[in-house]
C-alpha cells in the first residue's frame, strides 16, 4: 500500500503504540489520533458540576477499566469524521478496544477512508517488557511525547526540551489490569478482523525504535 489513509495500531500497553503512531503519521502525512490522550483530555475537564455520567467515566478510567464502548465510539467517530472531511487520513492508536466498538468502528473506517487504504498494525511485546516499560514511562509535560531509549536519569524531552514527568496512571497494578483487559477484550477482536480481507501486519517491538520503524514502513508498503 503506497498511501494508506487509515492505520490502526494495536498492541498491549507498553508496546510502543504512540511512538510508532507519531512516526507513521509523519511518514505518510496523516493525523495521529490517540484515543487514550483524547479521553484523558476530556476527563481532565471534568469538574464538580459535570454530569454524573462523566464523573463515573472518570472513576472507571482512573481504575484502569475500559470505558463504556458507546461513549468512546461516539467521541472517536465524531473526531474522525471531521478529520476525513478535511481530506486527511489518520493513524489510530487506542481504538477499537472492545468488540462492540469494533463492530461499528471498522465499517465506519472502511466507508470514510476506503477499505483498500486501511492497514492494521499489530504490535507484540512480552508482558515482562510491557510492565517494565510502563512503570518507567515518562511523559513530556509540554508536548506529550513519551520518549523511549533515553539516557538514564534524563528528565528532558528530546523533542521540545520540556520537563518529563511520570504518568500517574502507570503503577504496576493498573498496568496488570490493562494487560489483562487487552488480552481478554482487545486482542480477540483483531483475530476476527484478520479473516475479513483487510490488510494486516505484525511487528515485534522488542528491537530499538529505528529498527521497528524500518520494518513498519517496509511491511506497510508491501501490505
Ligand atoms: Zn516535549
Amino acid at each position: 500500500m503506497s498511501a494508506p489513509r487509515a492505520i490502526i495500531i494495536f498492541g498491549p500497553p507498553g508496546s510502543g503504540k504512540t511512538t510508532l503512531a507519531k512516526y507513521l503519521a509523519d511518514q505518510f502525512n496523516l493525523v495521529h489520533y490517540d484515543t487514550g490522550t483524547r479521553i484523558e483530555k476530556k476527563l481532565s475537564e471534568v469538574s464538580a458540576s459535570s454530569s454524573v455520567e462523566l464523573k463515573k467515566e472518570k472513576k472507571l478510567f482512573l481504575h484502569g477499566d475500559i470505558l463504556p464502548a458507546k461513549a468512546i465510539l461516539n467521541m472517536v467517530m465524531n473526531d474522525l469524521r471531521r478529520i476525513s472531511r478535511y481530506g486527511d487520513g489518520v493513524v489510530l492508536s487506542g481504538s477499537p478496544r472492545s468488540e462492540k466498538e469494533a463492530e461499528k468502528l471498522v465499517p465506519f473506517l472502511e466507508k470514510e477512508f476506503g477499505k483498500d487504504r486501511i492497514v492494521f498494525v499489530g504490535l507484540k511485546v512480552s508482558p515482562k517488557i510491557s510492565i517494565e516499560r510502563n512503570s518507567k514511562r515518562l511523559i513530556c509535560s509540554v508536548c506529550g511525547a513519551s520518549p523511549i531509549g533515553l539516557p538514564k536519569n534524563s528528565r528532558i524531552c528530546p523533542i521540545c526540551l520540556g520537563k518529563l514527568e511520570r504518568r500517574g496512571l502507570d503503577n504496576p497494578e493498573t498496568i496488570k489490569i490493562r494487560l489483562w483487559e487487552y488480552e481478554e477484550k482487545t486482542e480477540p477482536i483483531f483475530r476476527a478482523y484478520r479473516k475479513q480481507g483487510l490488510a494486516f501486519i505484525d511487528l515485534d517491538t522488542t528491537p530499538p525504535p529505528y529498527k521497528i520503524f524500518q520494518a513498519a514502513l517496509r511491511k506497510i508498503k508491501k501490505a
